[in-house]
């Protein structure tokens, strides 16, 4: 995942309103997790395969954020933009995340990501998070930096990050459909998230600025 706003959701519970009464915003699914944090077994949405591993965390719950918006993350969420540059230091391919119809916004395409737990940095929750659902190897990613999206009660981190040696990513958990390399020209041709298309002109021009080996000082 990599958006801003209305985050990914991890499980696909029913929807809140069903639960609770409580009329949705702007979000036509919600998927918010139970209060007690346990994930229910009856998806509203078609839910993820039966079976597959769900990494629930600490820190997993939507901020209902004075911006009049709720987001995924209690303390705020983080996601990797990984890249691969060329000899010279340029930006060819990122990886992105076909995220599974059932979740919120489904069937867009975004970073992996995720939730952070309550004393994650956002470097650290957005490498986890890429291993988990992406099968990203952290010993052989870089970070060069992170750009943060801050709302009143809420922010999300994408920390943008090099490839040191080459990474094959892939689903590896139920909120992927597919991951993989996206070559940098073509990433605004896929539908994105709308919070990652927002994003990604200038996390772009940020990726374009990082020029320069990977395995730099
Ligand atoms: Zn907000």
């Amino acid at each position: 995942m990599g958006d801003g706003t209305s985050a990914d959701p991890r499980t696909g519970t029913p929807p809140a309103d069903a639960r609770t009464g409580t009329p949705g915003r702007d979000a036509p699914v919600d998927v918010r997790p139970v209060p007690d944090g346990r994930v229910p077994t009856a998806p509203a949405v078609g839910g993820p395969p039966s079976g597959v591993t769900h990494h629930r965390q600490p820190g997993d719950g939507w901020v209902e954020c004075a911006c009049g918006r709720r987001h995924w993350g209690l303390h705020g969420a983080a996601g990797l933009l990984l890249t691969r540059r060329d000899a010279h230091g340029r930006p060819l391919a990122v990886v992105l995340q076909h995220r599974a119809p059932w979740s919120d916004q489904g069937g867009t395409w975004a970073l992996p990501g995720g939730a952070r737990t309550p004393h994650e940095s956002a470097e650290d929750a957005a490498l986890r998070e890429a291993a988990e659902e992406a099968g990203i190897d952290p010993t052989v990613v870089r970070v060069r930096g992170t750009s943060v999206l801050t709302h009143p009660d809420w922010s999300y981190t994408t920390v943008l990050a090099d490839e040191l040696a080459p990474v094959a990513p892939a689903a590896t958990d139920a909120e992927s459909v597919e991951v993989r390399w996206v070559p940098v020209e073509d990433v605004d041709r896929l539908p994105l998230l709308p919070a990652f298309a927002d994003a990604w002109p200038d996390l772009r021009r940020r990726l374009e600025e990082l020029t320069g080996a990977a395995d730099g000082p």
